[in-house]
């Protein structure tokens, strides 16, 4: 087993990974930065979203592991105390893995430009200086004339982060699926949005056509970016996936409770 660690930086995180380092060598894991199998993430979500990306051309190769240094995360299984038991089970056990949906975007430019985005939580679309406004297709379809803040369109493990702050559904990963909720959009008598989110299934797609040439900003994950000139946002389920080492079970449900409910007894 081939090892790389991603970890966020701060005192905690560097001396976990120090931690990690030493225990490796006990049980003679070997570092291998290039071409891993195993890539642990010791920080939080968002140092997650960081390994994912600078890993998303090897997903086929490797599988992800979270050591959480903060409160829970979504995408951290295991805490710090649990160091030596983490390692002596990648050394020991053979690896199984779960693997989570992803989302692809595709945007055009108005010059014929395409770029294409893999997103692990989500992708958001934001006006920069007025009302955003975008005609949007289901399925080549005509949908709505959107006109509002903007829109975010999530993963199934990305629906409990910004997604559900904006009012989206919780979805199961195993569910491969993309969700679009709207950031405040207008509805009086004369424009008019669904106004609930959208789950779209594996197969379909959404386009989102911009009315306006300005700078648009959006953000993909923990990125974030501007584009002028853009004709066309496409976002559907992506044919890669993410693959997570499982070492013992840990229902997304039970961290949907943990992260949001807490432990509080119910009777
Ligand atoms: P950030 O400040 O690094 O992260 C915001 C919070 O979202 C952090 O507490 C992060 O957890 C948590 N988070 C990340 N992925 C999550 C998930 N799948 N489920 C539940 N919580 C999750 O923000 P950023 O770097 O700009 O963006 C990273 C992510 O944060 C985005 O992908 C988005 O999902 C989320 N976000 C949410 C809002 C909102 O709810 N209004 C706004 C912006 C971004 P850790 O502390 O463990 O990293």
């Amino acid at each position: 087993m081939k090892f790389s660690i991603v970890h966020r930086g701060d005192s905690q995180s560097e001396s976990i990974t120090e931690q990690f380092y030493k225990l490796a060598t006990k049980y003679r894991l070997i570092e291998d930065n290039h071409s891993p199998n195993l890539i642990i993430s010791i920080g939080g979500d968002g140092t997650m979203l960081e390994a994912f990306h600078s890993n998303q051309h090897r997903l086929q190769e490797v599988a992800f592991l979270g050591i959480h240094t903060g409160h829970l995360g979504f995408y951290a299984d295991w805490q710090p105390d649990q160091l030596e038991t983490i390692i002596s089970l990648i050394a020991t056990q053979s690896m199984k893995t779960i693997e989570y949906p992803l989302l692809k975007i595709k945007i055009q430019t108005n010059d014929q430009k395409d770029y294409e985005y893999l997103a692990l939580n989500e992708f958001t679309v934001k006006n920069l200086e007025k009302t955003l406004v975008m005609k949007i297709k289901i399925n080549h379809e005509d949908f709505e004339m959107f006109r509002g803040d903007g829109l975010c369109i999530s993963t199934p493990s990305g629906s409990t982060g910004y997604n559900k702050s904006l009012g989206g559904a919780l979805i199961h990963p195993s569910l491969e699926s993309i969700q679009v909720s709207e950031m405040a959009s207008i509805n009086n008598r004369v424009y008019r949005t669904i106004g609930s989110p959208l789950v779209l299934p594996k197969h379909h797609h959404i386009d989102l056509y911009p009315q306006y040439q300005g700078e648009i900003r959006f953000t993909l994950d923990h990125l974030s970016m501007q584009m002028k000139n853009v004709y066309s946002i496409q976002g559907f389920v992506a044919d890669e996936k993410i693959r997570f080492a499982r070492y013992r079970p840990f229902p997304f449900w039970s961290r949907v409770r943990e992260a949001f409910i807490g432990n509080e007894h119910m009777d």
